[in-house]
């Protein structure tokens, strides 16, 4: 099977688990393990920022990331297929009490103008207070769509002149780095906090982190501990991380390249593809996918309409030909 589900299904790779095998362990509740403490800071001086936290997961650094911005009983405004919104499960308001309303743009891009009437600081006592934009870079539903870095700084611009708080939901911003050539501490300059996940497109089995200022660090902290995200000798973890900073941040190029060739087997426009994934406009989506699955191709489907393709780092330039090949013909 040629898995193209999504850059979650990875393998930590021999040299991966070679690390993690080696990683110096402490208790991290104690703040005593040296590799996680070494990935928390790695992470946060690649953004520019004081701190970060290690996190099991994507959802909950956003999670512990949109708290530290907006209390219970404030909103934040988000793009309408944000990962915040809609694949969460209600997190932000049945963890935080945060509500979200939302714009809308096709490929999950900033709109400042629809940002702009949305957005409400301070209406009088009827009405929820805005206090945060979040912004997903790249944009997940949007099949892959990089945030270009001058709209992510006229955002910015705009949330210091109304002062708003900014979120970068950055779980692939490794492939917004690798595709731009942007810094990371570039995207870092223009987010209050970002989250950031090792366990898509970089490869580790597991991890997140929080990136943001001490004291927003220091609060998710004790909000980690309280939810239950508290974890111990989790440096084995951690290796698998620092492991794929090393070797797993430049080879994303690949996967961009093989994902520009899916698309064009599939008779989409290869220039509109900007990462690693490629949504296919199909009618009766599923049967298509179970057509692949029948070919030894898996895909999956959003909605009745389309089908979505990732490549990622166990999709070999073979794989990826030979996927083509398959999809092409069906
Ligand atoms: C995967 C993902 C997350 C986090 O997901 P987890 O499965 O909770 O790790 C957050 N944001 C985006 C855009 C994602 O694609």
């Amino acid at each position: 099977m040629i898995d193209l589900r999504s850059d979650t299904v990875t393998r930590p790779t021999d040299e991966m688990r070679a690390a993690m095998a080696r990683a110096e362990v402490g208790d991290d509740v104690y703040g005593e393990d040296p590799t996680v403490t070494a990935l928390e800071e790695r992470v946060a001086a690649l953004f520019g920022k004081e701190a970060a936290l290690f996190t099991p997961t994507g959802s909950l650094a956003n999670v512990l990331a949109v708290r530290t911005l907006v209390e219970p009983g404030q909103e934040v405004l988000c793009e309408s297929a944000a990962h915040i919104a809609r694949a969460e499960l209600g997190a932000h308001g049945a963890v935080s009490g945060i509500t979200m309303r939302t714009w809308h743009h096709p490929r999950g891009q900033i709109d400042l103008q629809q940002i702009g009437t949305l957005f409400a600081p301070d209406l009088g006592p009827y009405f929820v207070q805005t206090k945060a934009i979040a912004v997903e870079n790249t944009h997940n539903f949007a099949g892959g769509a990089v945030l270009p870095l001058d709209d992510l700084r006229a955002l910015r611009v705009y949330a210091d002149g109304v002062g708003a708080a900014i979120h970068l939901d950055g779980a692939r911003i490794w492939n917004a780095h690798v595709a731009t050539g942007v810094a990371l501490a570039e995207y870092g300059a223009i987010a209050d906090v970002l989250a950031v996940c090792l366990s898509k497109g970089l490869g580790a089995p597991v991890g997140s982190l929080v990136v943001g200022s001490a004291a927003a660090i220091a609060e998710s902290r004790v909000r980690r501990k309280r939810l239950g995200g508290g974890m111990r000798q989790v440096g084995i973890l951690a290796a698998a991380g620092l492991h794929a900073l090393d070797h797993h941040v430049e080879r994303l190029a690949e996967d961009h390249a093989h994902a520009r060739l899916l698309a064009e087997a599939c008779g989409v426009d290869p220039t509109g593809v900007d990462t690693n994934i490629v949504v296919v406009p199909r009618e009766n989506a599923p049967a298509f996918v179970a057509a692949a699955k029948e070919q030894g191709v898996l895909i999956s489907a959003v909605g009745v309409n389309a089908v979505r393709i990732v490549t990622h780092l166990d999709i070999s330039k073979a794989d990826a030909e030979a996927a083509a090949a398959i999809l092409a013909r069906l």
